[in-house]
């Protein structure tokens, strides 16, 4: 499960940085970019992106619906597991029960 969860984001990368010309028009002048600054610039972006998305997610109370006490899950427990609208698949860590949690706020 956890080169699952490995797999999207890494052939995201690759393809992006793959697909991604090399070769840049800047008002009539050409420009080379170097791959490694693309790949850099792609990775801070992706980085930047999965921690104010997992922080926005994170700050959210989640109920668990087995002992129906609430909890905040870290951020970056938030931004891997699977979402289903507003709910998400998290370990409760006051019962230990895996599953979809609501949120209730
Ligand atoms: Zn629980």
């Amino acid at each position: 499960m956890k080169y699952i969860k490995l797999f999207t984001p890494v052939t995201v990368l690759l393809c992006s940085v793959l697909l991604t010309s090399c070769q840049v028009n800047w008002f009539g002048q050409t420009f080379q970019i170097k791959w490694w600054v693309i790949l850099i610039t792609v990775l801070i972006f992706t980085a930047v992106i999965f921690v104010i998305g997992g922080k926005s997610i994170a700050s959210h109370e989640y109920i668990c619906p087995e002992c129906n006490k609430k909890f905040r899950p870290n951020w970056w427990t938030s931004v891997f597991t699977i979402h289903l609208n507003d709910d998400l698949v998290l370990k409760c860590p006051h019962c230990g029960r895996k599953g979809f949690c609501r949120r209730c706020d």
